[in-house]
């Protein structure tokens, strides 16, 4: 077994190490030079829409899949029709836009954010009468880790947005002012078998993963997020895993994002649950039975941004588990995690606590 990644950042990394363990080969493509995947498998240097070069990199594999949605689409319609693409070429153009994902969940009747499409100073007018300040203006595409995104407070900074903005796809959307975030990851391969992994309990600190936190315990909310998602599981016949974030607001839950691939809100699955979400999505696109999605133990993930870490530091918390991506330090790069595992719900929160004091920022 082959498989291609599209991308080789620290989430192709952590799918093809877990390929590895399954005796699956594993090759990348990627236009950047500097790829945490490099230390652990092959990776090409090519430009996605290099068909030619992506043709001969590719060449054995079985089926090919993506560690980005962030992905230029017409390059990938041409790889597609090449290769069994994984979740399919349809899905990462729904979920690479935050205006035809929004779209998509509202034909579903999955609740989001209210939103207008922006094409002209006169829509974010029309947005400043609709929505109260404030609102936020957002790419609709490339945006992540908050990036493309601004707060808009009043008409000033509309049009300084606007300024910096325009000329790119925008959406607007409602500040809302939610009560927590939470995800769910979920699993399925091609015969339809479907697994969901706890909900997960997430913190971000300007627009950045910062903490995840599983299982979040909420029945209420568990069987809404897993009676969205098999809706979407199922209307797109998808293969893989995918991740809903979503806002949690006066016991309801808003669909923020969805992710066709691995998500950074389930890391912890490498040593929390079962059976990893790298290792469920491997299983889902090559056709092998999905493998439990059940947590061990209480797990806490904590995003290690930006600096170096006193690694021996982190490793004396008890239960902690380090992984290092081997990428350049720089403000507001993920570089790594640091999850956190104990059954003792009262050790979590004081390990939780010396965790926040030894990690730099
Ligand atoms: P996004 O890139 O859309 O996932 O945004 C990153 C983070 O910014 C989210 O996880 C929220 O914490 C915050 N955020 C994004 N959109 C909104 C919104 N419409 N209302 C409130 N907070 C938001």
């Amino acid at each position: 077994m082959k498989i291609g990644i599209l991308g080789a950042g620290q989430l192709a990394r952590m799918l093809a190490i877990s390929a590895h363990q399954l005796g699956i080969d594993t090759v990348c493509v990627d236009p950047n030079y500097e790829c945490s995947a490099r230390d652990v498998t092959k990776v090409h240097h090519a430009d996605f829409f290099d068909l030619h070069e992506i043709e001969k990199c590719f060449s054995g594999v079985d089926c090919v899949t993506y560690e980005t949605e962030n992905l230029p689409i017409e390059a990938i319609h041409s790889v597609s029709k090449k290769f069994k693409l994984h979740p399919d070429i349809d899905i990462l153009s729904i979920f690479q836009d935050r205006l035809s994902e929004k779209n998509f969940l509202n034909s579903l009747n999955i609740p989001t954010v209210d939103y207008l499409d922006v094409n002209s100073w006169h829509d974010i007018e029309y947005a400043i009468n609709k929505f109260s300040f404030p609102f936020l203006i957002k790419t609709r595409r490339n945006g992540y880790d908050g990036k493309g995104q601004a707060m808009i407070h009043n008409t000033e900074e509309a049009r300084a947005a606007w300024q910096q903005l325009s000329g790119k796809p925008l959406i607007i959307e409602k500040f809302v002012n939610f009560d927590f975030e939470i995800s769910i990851i979920s699993a399925r391969n091609d015969k339809g078998e479907t697994s969901f992994y706890p909900l997960v309990l997430n913190q971000h600190k300007n627009g950045i993963l910062f903490l995840s936190q599983a299982p979040y315990f909420n029945e209420k909310l568990e069987t809404l997020a897993k009676e969205y998602a098999s809706v979407i599981l199922r209307k797109l016949n998808y293969v893989g895993v995918m991740t809903i974030e979503f806002f949690c607001h006066h016991e309801s839950l808003l669909a923020n994002e969805i992710a066709p691939r691995v998500h950074n809100s389930g890391h912890w699955t490498i040593e929390g649950a079962e059976t990893s979400q790298f290792e469920n999505h491997l299983r889902a696109i090559i056709g092998w039975p999905l493998g439990s999605t059940k947590a061990k133990c209480l797990s806490a993930m904590f995003n290690l941004i930006g600096k170096k870490q006193i690694v021996s530091d982190l490793l004396n918390i008890p239960g902690a588990h380090y992984h290092w991506y081997n990428k350049k330090p720089l403000d507001g790069r993920k570089l790594g995690h640091l999850t956190l595992c104990t059954s003792n719900r009262n050790e979590m929160e004081m390990n939780i606590e010396k965790a926040i004091k030894l990690i730099r920022y």
